[in-house]
């Protein structure tokens, strides 16, 4: 019979180890914030999928949505043979989308394309090469996603050559001794010593820097950083594939700043576990590129558009950016108290429900305690939570629950991270 063990044999025969794990379970079939294995047993789900099933998994919206479109036609290739449901969601976005300027969207299939076209897109409109991006900052695979992301292992070492003309500067981490005002005199040696602020087409930036720690932009950072953009003509791009639809308390993320982006990015949470990503933002930038110069076969696909219209329909019928906010509140609050009586947690921040509980060796800042949180995972897996950590070091566990996560499922998977935290 099939059971971990047995996939876990035939995985290893048969799928490229690149394809890294987090956790050795096997998924039969999910609902909401619970998955059950393929042995039947439940694990209470604070992943979501990375970031992805805000409206949790199976929601029968969605479910309905992607079957409805499946028995119509499930493909034609937008480039082909047009469909409502394309327009309909781009319509929805622009809507959304913060500022007042006039704004388009395209759709594409994965964050990491969203991120290759919105780039290419300020490239195109700016007649300028260069890309500036934060250490720290996880912008995907692809040959410029993996260029603009910060870390080197595993994501650039040995794949290169890398893209050109790009260019990495601090993200602010009080935590970390990292202020805003170091990451804007950073931003001037960058121009000052570099490359010419004339020269760059965009700016990359995480409204919540994700798989760089959770670290929230610091007060003001945000605002800085439009005032450089417009300074220099720079577009500024926010990528919200991980901070997006309600993850982070707002439709986007950014909307806490009240700084209008020129480009925004999305995936994840957008089609609630289809796969479906978008560029938003001003109409004059998304219109100087011309017809035929970006789109992919699979991009927004009938099946991802119908489930994305779902999703933000569930969104807002089930309120659940304000639940986003209460749900964030509470963990804050019940990580804080554990950080009274465990010395390791450093640090618990968070925007929204993105929630990250930070452990250093011993509480120093200095040394961040990976084992420890490895160890948690682990431990909390066992017993029946699953858990993803984050951060240049590891040492980070951030919490993604599904926003429609039920509150006494929230508080049996805190009382497992408690049990497993006292464990290790
Ligand atoms: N940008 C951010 C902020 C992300 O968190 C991710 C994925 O984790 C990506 C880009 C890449 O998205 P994808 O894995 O869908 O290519």
């Amino acid at each position: 019979s099939t059971t971990n063990a047995t996939l876990a044999e035939r995985r290893a025969a048969a799928v490229a180890r690149a394809i890294g794990s987090a956790h050795t379970l096997y998924a039969d079939r999910a609902h909401n914030a619970e998955i059950w294995d393929v042995q039947g047993q439940r694990f209470i789900d604070f992943c979501a999928g990375i970031a992805v099933v805000n409206t949790g998994h199976c929601h029968p919206e969605v479910v309905r949505a992607v079957q409805q479109q499946a028995e119509r036609f499930t493909h034609t290739c937008f480039q082909v043979v047009g469909y409502e449901s394309y327009i309909a969601l781009a319509e929805r976005l622009c809507q959304l989308a913060p500022g007042a300027s006039p704004k388009k969207a395209l759709f594409m299939s994965t964050g990491a394309e969203a991120i290759e076209n919105a780039v290419k897109i300020a490239r195109y409109a700016t007649q300028r090469s260069a890309v500036i991006a934060f250490e720290g900052a996880f912008h995907g695979r692809t040959q410029l996603g993996m260029a603009l992301t910060g870390k080197v292992a595993p994501y650039k070492e040995g794949f290169g050559p890398l893209g050109a003309d790009i260019y990495h500067v601090p993200f602010p981490s009080p935590v970390h001794g990292v202020g805003v005002a170091d990451s804007l005199a950073a931003l001037d040696r960058l121009f000052k010593y570099h490359v010419q602020a004339s020269r760059v087409a965009a700016l990359l930036v995480e409204p919540v820097q994700g798989e760089g720690g959770y670290l929230p932009a610091p007060e003001g950072f945000l605002a800085a950083l439009r005032a450089l953009c417009d300074q220099h003509g720079i577009v500024m791009i926010a990528d919200e594939i991980q901070t997006g639809i309600g993850r982070a308390g707002k439709m986007f993320a950014i909307e806490h700043s009240g700084v209008e982006p020129d480009l925004i990015t999305l995936a994840k949470g957008l089609g609630g576990g289809t796969p479906i990503s978008a560029v938003v933002g001003k109409a004059s930038l998304m219109d100087a590129v011309p017809p035929g110069g970006l789109g992919s076969t699979y991009a927004g696909s009938p099946l991802a558009c119908e489930a994305a219209l779902a999703v933000l329909d569930a969104m807002q019928n089930e309120k659940l950016c304000e639940r986003s906010m209460e749900l964030g509140e509470r963990l804050r609050r019940h990580f804080k108290a554990l950080a009274a009586k465990y010395p390791a947690i450093g640090d618990v921040r968070g925007l929204g429900a993105m929630t990250a509980v930070e452990f250093f060796k011993g509480g120093d800042t200095h040394q961040p305690a990976t084992e420890l949180a490895a160890a948690l995972k682990t431990e909390a897996a066992k017993r029946g939570l699953l858990l993803l950590t984050c951060g240049s070091y590891g040492n980070v566990i951030r919490v993604m629950v599904p926003l429609t996560i039920e509150w006494a499922v929230l508080d049996e998977g805190l009382a497992i991270f408690d049990a497993a935290l006292a464990q290790v």
